[in-house]
C-alpha cells in the first residue's frame, strides 16, 4: 500500500514553526517513500475560523519549498478538501446516521446550562470531568423520540464502551490502553449539524486513504476516542505518530520569546528555506547517526518513524543562524545575488521590518531597513563592485538582512566611526604618520592584491620599529572601516581598491584632526 500522509491544519490565525515541523516530517515521510502529501483544511470550528489562514498556509508552505499531491488549491481524487465543503456535500452527516442506528452513538440534549452545572459538580466532587453518559447514553428510544418531536437542540456523541480496556499504538511511544470508563464520550457532530475534528478528521483520514498520521502530542488524550470511533466503523486504522512538543532552549513550551515563530517571519529576517526545513526536521527526530547538516534528498531518504524521539524537541535560534549561515557560505555568488536581490525587492521583506514590534535579539530593524537599501541602490549603481564585496561577508554573516549592515562600510562613501573604536585605535602617536604614509603609498596605483596590501602594511611596521602588527592594524582597520572588526583587513582593502582606500585614510586624518 503506498503512504499517503496529511497535513490537516485548523485555519485560525498564522503558520507557526511547530505547525512547520508537522508538515516538514509528513513531507519527508512522503517524498522518503514516493508517497501522497494532501493538504486538508479543517474549518469545521466556524468560531475560530480565519479568512486569511489558509492562504498564509499556502503561501508559507510553497515559500519553504514543500508541495503537496493533493489540497484544495490543486485538487485531486477526493476533493473537496476543506472539511465545511465536505460537510455541504453531506459525507460526515452519513457516516453519524451509521453509529446512531448501530446504537454505537447516540443523541444527547443537554443545554449549556446542564453542562456547566454538571461539570461545576465534577469539580466540586474531584470527580473527573467530562461527559460519561449524562442523561442520554443510556436513555430510551421513546425519551429521545419524544425530545426529538419536540425540535430540542441536539448533538450526537459517541458511546465509548465501559468496562472495557481501549489499546492503541503509537509508532513513537508503543503500546497504550485507557480504562473505557476514563475516556468521555465525544461529541460528532454540533448542534448545527458540523462535525467536529474527533469526527471529522478520522471519516476524512479512512476515506482519503491515509496511512499515517502525524500530528502534535497533545492529541494523544483524544486518541483513544479516535480508536473507537475506527473500531466502530470496522475500518483500519492508520499508524498514529504522535510528535513531540518542542520546547526552547530553556525547557519550557515554545512561545515567541524564543524566536520567530511564524513561518514567513523567517523569510523576512533572512533564513532560506532549506535550512530551515533542515533544522525543523531535527526538532524531535535524529536520523541515528552523527548527521546534522542535509540536503532534502538526503533527509527524505534518512526520515524513518523509529527516530522520532517522545521527550520534547528543542527550538534553538542559534544552531538556526548556523546552518542558515553554512547554507550561505555554501552559495556561489550567482546565487547569492540572486538570492539577495529578490529578498530585498520583496515587500514583505521592508513591510515586517518597518512593522516588527519585537524583533529578534540583537537585530535594529532600522539599521537593517537602511543596509538593505544602500544595497538595494549599489546593486544599481556599482553592480561589479558589489560582486566584489560579497564573498567577503557570506563568510561573516548568517541571513540575509545581516548583508546591508554588514556590506555598509563598503558602499558608505563615508564610514562612520564608531566612537569607541576611534578611541581605541587612534590614540597613538604613531598613527598620524602611518595613515599619513599609507595614503601617500597608495595613490596612483590601479588596484592591489591582497598580498601587496599586506606586504605595504609589514613593510611600514618593520621600517618603523614595530615588532607586532596589532598596533599597525588597528588604526588601519578602523580608518576603512570605522569598526574594530570586519572581514580580513588585507581582503577588504584590495576590494576596496587604491582610491576609496586613499580617500579613507585622509578623512581618517582629518578625524583625528
Ligand atoms: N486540525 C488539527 C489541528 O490543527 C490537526 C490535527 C491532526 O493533524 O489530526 O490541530
Amino acid at each position: 500500500m503506498s503512504v499517503r500522509v496529511r497535513f490537516a491544519p485548523s485555519p485560525t490565525g498564522l503558520l507557526h514553526v511547530g505547525a512547520l515541523r508537522t508538515v516538514v516530517f509528513n513531507d519527508l515521510f512522503a517524498r522518503g517513500h514516493q508517497g501522497d502529501l494532501l493538504l486538508r483544511i479543517e474549518d469545521t470550528d466556524r468560531t475560530r475560523y480565519n479568512a486569511d489562514s489558509e492562504k498564509e498556509f499556502i503561501d508559507s508552505l510553497k515559500w519553504v519549498g514543500i508541495e503537496f499531491d493533493e489540497g484544495p488549491h490543486v485538487g485531486g481524487a477526493h476533493a473537496p478538501y476543506r472539511q465545511s465543503e465536505r460537510k455541504e456535500a453531506g459525507i460526515y452527516q452519513k457516516y453519524a446516521d451509521q453509529l446512531l442506528a448501530e446504537g454505537k452513538a447516540y443523541r444527547a440534549f443537554e443545554t449549556a446550562e446542564e453542562l456547566d452545572q454538571m461539570r461545576e459538580f465534577q469539580r466540586i466532587n474531584k470527580m473527573a470531568t467530562g461527559y460519561f453518559g449524562g442523561d442520554w447514553r443510556d436513555a430510551s428510544a421513546e425519551k429521545t423520540e419524544a425530545a426529538l418531536a419536540e425540535g430540542k437542540p441536539f448533538v450526537v456523541r459517541l458511546k465509548i464502551p465501559h468496562g472495557v480496556k481501549i489499546k492503541g499504538v503509537d509508532s513513537v511511544r508503543g503500546n497504550l490502553e485507557w480504562d473505557g470508563e476514563t475516556v468521555d464520550d465525544p461529541v460528532l457532530i454540533k448542534a448545527d449539524g458540523m462535525p467536529t475534528y474527533h469526527f471529522a478528521a478520522m471519516v476524512d483520514d479512512h476515506l482519503m486513504g491515509i496511512t499515517h498520521v502525524f500530528r502534535g502530542e497533545e492529541w494523544i488524550a483524544s486518541y483513544p476516542k479516535h480508536i473507537v470511533l475506527f473500531e466502530a466503523f470496522g475500518w483500519t486504522p492508520p499508524v498514529f505518530v504522535h510528535c513531540p512538543v518542542i520546547v526552547g532552549t530553556d525547557g519550557k513550551k515554545l512561545s515567541k520569546r524564543h524566536g520567530a515563530t511564524r513561518v514567513l517571519d523567517y523569510a523576512a529576517q533572512g533564513y532560506l528555506p532549506q535550512p530551515l526545513k533542515n533544522f525543523v526536521a531535527l526538532i524531535g527526530w535524529s536520523p541515528g547517526d552523527e548527521r546534522e547538516v542535509m540536503n532534502d534528498v538526503d533527509m527524505a531518504t534518512a526520515f524513518n518513524l523509529k527516530g522520532i524521539q517522545p521527550s520534547p524537541g528543542r527550538f534553538d535560534m542559534e544552531k538556526l543562524d548556523w546552518m542558515n549561515g553554512l547554507a550561505i557560505r555554501a552559495m556561489s555568488i550567482d546565487e547569492l545575488e540572486a538570492a539577495l536581490k529578490q529578498f530585498i525587492a520583496d515587500p514583505w521583506t521592508t513591510e515586517y521590518w518597518t512593522t516588527v514590534e519585537e524583533p529578534p535579539a540583537g537585530k535594529n530593524p532600522k539599521a537593517i531597513l537602511k543596509g538593505l537599501k544602500l544595497l538595494e541602490s549599489a546593486f544599481e549603481t556599482q553592480p561589479e563592485f558589489v560582486r566584489q564585496v560579497l564573498p567577503l561577508e557570506q563568510q561573516r554573516v548568517n541571513t540575509l538582512a545581516d548583508f546591508g549592515t554588514a556590506c555598509e562600510f563598503f558602499l558608505l562613501d563615508e564610514v562612520e566611526f564608531d566612537s569607541a573604536a576611534v578611541a581605541k585605535a587612534f590614540a597613538g602617536d604613531h598613527v598620524k604618520k602611518l595613515l599619513g604614509d599609507m595614503a601617500y603609498q597608495v595613490s596612483g596605483q590601479n588596484a592591489m592584491t591582497p598580498a601587496e596590501c599586506e606586504a605595504m602594511v609589514k613593510d611600514w611596521a618593520s621600517a618603523n620599529g614595530f615588532e607586532k602588527i596589532g598596533p599597525v592594524i588597528m588604526p588601519i582597520r578602523v580608518a576603512m572601516t570605522g569598526q574594530l572588526s570586519g572581514p580580513g583587513l588585507f581582503d577588504l582593502m584590495s576590494v576596496l581598491g587604491p582610491q576609496r582606500v586613499k580617500a579613507r585614510f585622509e578623512r581618517a586624518l582629518e578625524q583625528i584632526g
